[in-house]
């Protein structure tokens, strides 16, 4: 298999691929590559909106060649955090990465004027986007579509205007209902004024040993397909969360006021799918479709004239802009959803930021003026539609606050005790217990998938965990997980990819490693993480936990400060960093 990085330096408008054989045996793709490739080439301190700062893109791998192996990573300086930025999205990128022939696509510089990057093989360009600047994220993706060759191996990945105008937790739109949504990315590609970047191409991958390829293919492909390991993905999807969080005391409602919603029925994956649910989607090489898409039919004129729009929908989404913001209609919901994906903002800190903009414009340390006399209440859908539209495009100081993140927003206008950030990123929906807020304080892009710490909580709400086993376990997610990202494969199918399995793919593919290797492997990733973290200014002793994770009953009822930081302080010890 050959294994190379494509260079892209957009100041110059050169492109050029190098092989770096020697970077994949070590790091073996995704995310382990991302993360060494970021170590070259990100200066150290620099401003992560400056055309220094780099972009990375990685698969792994067995992309494109196993079921669900379907992800692309891309490692970069977030400007919401200043520290790692990493996000994932599946679509068709991954695999029009692998048609390409590029395990690895480093942007260098900026550009200097609105651009899109073209790849068709080792075929480069840099072309003219001033034309789709300002063009919300679906359109430019249509309109590229139309333009741009390789169709049916083709990726299409845009910013919108959130993107373009440096929102700091703006996404990156990935073919049709996709994100490299967190810790903004659509930012830097704003600030390279980099629209767009579309991937195709025609290569094809030579496999060692026919025979053994197709039994462990059809082996995974059984597993995926005829067990029950995903079989929740498909039905309902990750909103049936929904109600079963709700039920636990564990679903954030009303910025994390409460951790059940009365009306959570009405914004279920149940009721979603019985009366909005219009089709499921897959990624590329996934047999699953676990993306749910509704129809959200809106009235513009009163002679029964209606207009269609598709709107994407899962767990974080329902969270952060339903319970989150006391938003109880699912039209209500579905719009805000739309709303986001037009705009090209990550859902989860945006609905994050609303709910903190609400309960301080409830406590009175927001005006009127401040808001431009946008009343921010709970459930104001029309309300919270004007305020993303303004956080987008900032018509004043408190928009412009609102656009950097709720940690810079509480540290201008107070309410720090309730603005739900950790590590600098917007926390995700779950109100579990310590085994969450501790895994998304460690975690290294402070995510609930860097560990799933709120399925940690899950389970000693069954079985009684002490805090070291807790942590225990969010060590071994952490490090089995920088594994698994480094191939890249979709983290629902982790049930999947057991360790026997991921060592019998890699083999099938020519690449001959052990359960020893694997595990150095992740925690040599993990280690070049925390690494690059601390080398940018991030200190674990020094995160701030919002009061308010102790003030409201979770799952495991109230959380006591002192048990966090007791996990906090084991988990410094079992790290060696004590
Ligand atoms: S399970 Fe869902 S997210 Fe994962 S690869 Fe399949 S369609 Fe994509």
């Amino acid at each position: 298999m050959l294994r190379r990085v494509l260079y892209i330096d957009l100041g110059n408008e050169d492109a050029w691929v190098e092989e770096r054989q020697d970077l994949f045996d070590q790091w073996m793709g995704g995310t382990g590559v991302g993360i060494k490739l970021l170590m070259e080439e990100c200066p150290e301190g620099v401003d992560p909106l400056s055309p220094k700062a780099p972009i990375i893109f990685c698969i792994g791998p067995l992309n494109g060649m196993f079921p669900v192996a379907t992800k692309m990573v891309a490692t970069f300086k977030s400007p919401l955090t200043g520290e790692l930025g990493e996000s994932y999205a599946g679509g068709r990128l991954p695999l029009a990465a692998r048609f390409a022939g590029h395990e690895a696509i480093v942007i260098r510089g900026a550009a200097e004027r609105p651009s899109y990057i073209s790849i068709n093989n080792s075929d480069v360009k840099i072309k003219d986007a001033t034309s789709i600047w300002g063009v919300e994220a679906q359109t430019a993706g249509m309109i590229l579509r139309e333009h741009e060759p390789g169709i049916g191996r083709r990726s299409i990945i845009r910013i919108g205007p959130a993107g373009e105008n440096l929102v700091r937790y703006a996404g990156v739109v990935v073919d049709t209902y996709r994100h490299l949504g967190r810790l903004g990315l659509g930012a830097v590609f704003g600030s390279k004024k980099l629209k767009a970047m579309v991937i195709s191409g025609t290569e094809h991958v030579e496999i060692p040993d026919h025979k053994r390829y197709r039994e462990v293919y059809n082996k995974l492909y059984q597993t995926t397909v005829q067990t029950d390991v995903m079989e929740k993905y498909h039905d309902i999807g990750t909103s049936v969360n929904i109600n079963v969080l709700n039920w636990l005391k564990g679903l954030p409602t009303k910025n994390f006021q409460s951790s059940s919603f009365p009306e959570a029925e009405n914004i279920s994956g149940e009721i979603l799918a019985d009366k909005y649910l219009f089709r499921r989607l897959s990624c590329a090489g996934c047999p699953i479709g676990c993306i749910h898409i509704a129809q959200l039919k809106s009235a513009f004129s009163t002679h029964h004239e209606f207009e269609v729009r598709k709107v994407s929908y899962d767990y974080e989404p329902i969270y952060s802009l339903g319970s989150n913001l006391g938003v109880s209609s699912a039209e209500g919901l579905l719009q805000l959803i739309d709303a986001c994906e037009r705009l090209g903002l990550d859902v989860m800190s945006a609905g994050v930021v609303l709910a903190w903009a609400t309960e301080a414009y409830e406590r009175d340390m927001i005006t009127p003026q401040e808001t431009l006399g946008v009343p921010l209440q709970w459930n104001n859908v029309k309300s919270y539609m004007n305020a993303l539209e303004y956080i987008v495009r900032p018509p004043n100081e408190f928009y412009a606050a609102l656009a950097k993140g709720v940690d810079y927003a509480s540290a201008k206008y107070g309410g720090a005790d309730f603005a739900m950030a950790l590590g600098g990123n917007e926390v995700s929906g779950y109100h579990t217990g310590p085994a969450s807020i501790v895994g998304q304080i460690v975690g290294v892009r402070h995510s609930h998938l860097d560990n799933a710490g709120y399925s940690i909580d899950q389970k000693a709400a069954k079985k009684q965990l002490s805090p070291e086993q807790m942590v225990d376990e969010i060590i071994n997610e952490d490090n089995s997980r920088g594994v698994f990202n480094s191939l890249v494969g979709c983290l629902f199918a982790r049930g999947v990819y057991t360790s026997e399995n991921i060592i019998d793919a890699l083999g099938a593919v020519g690449i001959e490693k052990t359960k020893d290797d694997l595990d150095s492997l992740g925690k040599r990733i993990f280690d070049e993480k925390y690494r690059f973290k601390t080398r940018e200014g991030f200190d674990l002793s020094k995160v701030r936990v919002p009061k308010r994770f102790y003030e409201t009953v979770s799952t495991l009822g109230k959380v006591d400060p002192q048990t966090v930081d007791e996990m906090l302080r084991l988990y410094r010890k079992k790290r060696g960093w004590l």
